[in-house]
């Protein structure tokens, strides 16, 4: 079976990867050698998601095999913040402005929180496949805190700020296998490595 990842964040390749039945052949962007932005407009997760693996399907599907299991999948995820009515959700990535960095994103979300107490918050990632069949979609979710200060250095964007439940360490500060045990994405993975299992 062969699978494009329509996205170009080495960090979700790597947390995705170790996921997935050995029988998948992950096909990145980066091994396509794909650098251009992907557009990403919907005012939803699932939108997006769809709307990425729709785009990267129909500019690669002939390096699809023509006999045989291929499809193309893209993530998109949002942290829902309960204290900012769920901002930044589905506009986590530009949550500073266009072009911003993971810290900007970051130095904003602490800046609205100060002083806040309920710091409540919950990562989704909704996965779209396209090309198996109708679009099929995978959801995952995990509730935790956002913290005071950035703590930490794996993992990548908002993962600094943010502690799971039941821990006491931010994402960031743990090794990518202990964040695959409980993450958002490892949660929407997990249920897509299952239906890819059924095929
Ligand atoms: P997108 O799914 O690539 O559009 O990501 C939306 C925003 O959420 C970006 O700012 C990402 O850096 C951030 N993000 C996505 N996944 C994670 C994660 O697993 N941890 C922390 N931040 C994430």
């Amino acid at each position: 079976m062969k699978l494009l990842f329509a996205s170009q964040n080495k960090h979700k390749i790597e947390e995705i990867r170790p996921l997935l039945p050995p029988a998948v052949e992950l096909v990145s962007l980066t091994d396509l050698g794909f650098y251009e932005e992907i557009p990403e407009t919907s005012p939803t997760l699932q939108g997006n998601a769809l709307q990425k693996a729709q785009f990267i399907f129909d500019k690669f599907h002939s390096l699809l095999p023509s006999e045989g299991v291929g499809g193309c999948f893209a993530d998109d995820t949002g942290l829902e913040v309960y204290a900012l009515d769920g901002r930044p959700g589905v506009y986590s990535a530009r949550y500073a402005g266009e072009g911003k960095s993971a810290d900007d994103n970051m130095e904003k979300l602490l800046a609205e929180m100060q002083g806040v107490d309920n710091r409540s918050a919950e990562f989704k990632t909704i996965i779209a496949l396209v090309g198996l069949g109708e679009p099929m979609y995978f959801e995952g979710a995990v509730k935790g805190t956002i913290t005071k200060e950035k703590h930490g250095m794996h993992g990548f964007g908002y993962d600094p700020v943010f502690m799971p439940e039941g821990f006491n360490i931010t994402f960031a500060q743990m090794s990518l296998e202990e964040k695959n045990k409980l993450s958002h994405r490892s949660r929407a993975v997990k249920k897509f490595a299952e239906h890819l299992r059924g095929i």
